[in-house]
């Protein structure tokens, strides 16, 4: 039952979670946003909802910062029954020529700052016994492609994560999964296919569709709502004994 819970959702100013921060706010949770950039135009979109919300704009590779948040959603809505994991970088480069400081902003932000909100979040989740943790990971969390060697080993390690947490929690009401989603088309994604055209000399539309002949066999992306949706299933009630999945949307991408 989402109706009355509250849910943090990381990165949630734009794509994937402001996409899955929507559905949940559709089923009734009352939602804290976090992220960079437009804040009020979605803290506005969750209000027109009909649900409360609040932002609170933690650096997510800062653990101080995060800290901060958690009190924050203990104050603003006396604590947090789902938590979505979404904040994600990317940067393309081979590993020998990656930035340094690159590296270690992607696995804090990608997987670190997970296990900081999973740590100040399980406890209170214990004593309602009743949690969703969902882990947006990524197919980089199942498979890998070149030039993502830091994308692809948080990703990997938050599947992980994801798994030994489930096994912790497997007796209580709390259910930690991962979403593992193939190319959707966000701001992250369209800096790739911005880039790719300009390197190549082709249009947007046909950097686009190489990006997903490439990868994903449906030739579709996948949207911010179908994730939404698939967000909603696994905080239901019908969704109690799925546990340490990591649930791909990809259009085949991991089939192959
Ligand atoms: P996006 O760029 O639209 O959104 C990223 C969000 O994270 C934004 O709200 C941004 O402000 C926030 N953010 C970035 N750095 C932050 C920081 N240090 N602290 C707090 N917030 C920060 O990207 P998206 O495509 O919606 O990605 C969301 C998640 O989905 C990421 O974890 C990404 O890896 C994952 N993902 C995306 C795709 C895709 O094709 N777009 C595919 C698989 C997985």
């Amino acid at each position: 039952m989402i109706q009355g819970k509250t849910a943090l959702v990381t990165g949630s100013t734009s794509g994937i979670g402001l996409g899955i921060a929507e559905a949940l706010a559709r089923q009734g949770a009352h939602v804290m946003l976090n992220g960079f950039g437009d804040s009020q135009g979605a803290l506005d979109r969750i209000r027109a909802l009909g649900a409360r919300a609040a932002h609170h704009g933690a650096d997510m590779s800062k653990p101080a910062e995060i800290e901060d948040m958690m009190r924050a959603a203990e104050r603003e809505f006396g604590g947090i029954d789902i938590l979505v994991n979404n904040a994600g970088i990317q940067h393309v480069a081979p590993v020998e020529d990656f930035p340094v400081d690159r590296w270690d902003a992607i696995l804090a932000i990608n997987l670190s700052s997970a296990f900081h909100t999973m740590r100040l979040a399980i406890p209170a989740m214990r004593r309602k016994n009743w949690g969703r943790i969902l882990n947006i990971a990524s197919t980089h969390g199942l498979v890998a492609s070149a030039q993502k060697s830091a994308y692809v080993a948080a990703k990997h390690g938050l599947v992980g994560l994801t798994k030994a947490a489930a096994l912790e929690t497997a007796t209580t009401g709390i259910t930690v999964n991962a979403i593992c989603p193939g190319w959707v088309l966000t701001p992250l994604v369209q800096k790739q296919i911005d880039d790719r055209a300009k390197a190549q000399g082709i249009s947007i539309e046909q950097a686009a569709s190489a990006l997903l002949g490439d990868k994903q066999p449906s030739l579709q992306f996948t949207t911010p709502e179908q994730l939404g949706a698939l967000a909603v299933f696994l905080c239901s009630d019908a969704a109690l004994n799925v546990r340490g999945v990591a649930w791909n949307m990809d259009g085949g991408w991991v089939a192959q």
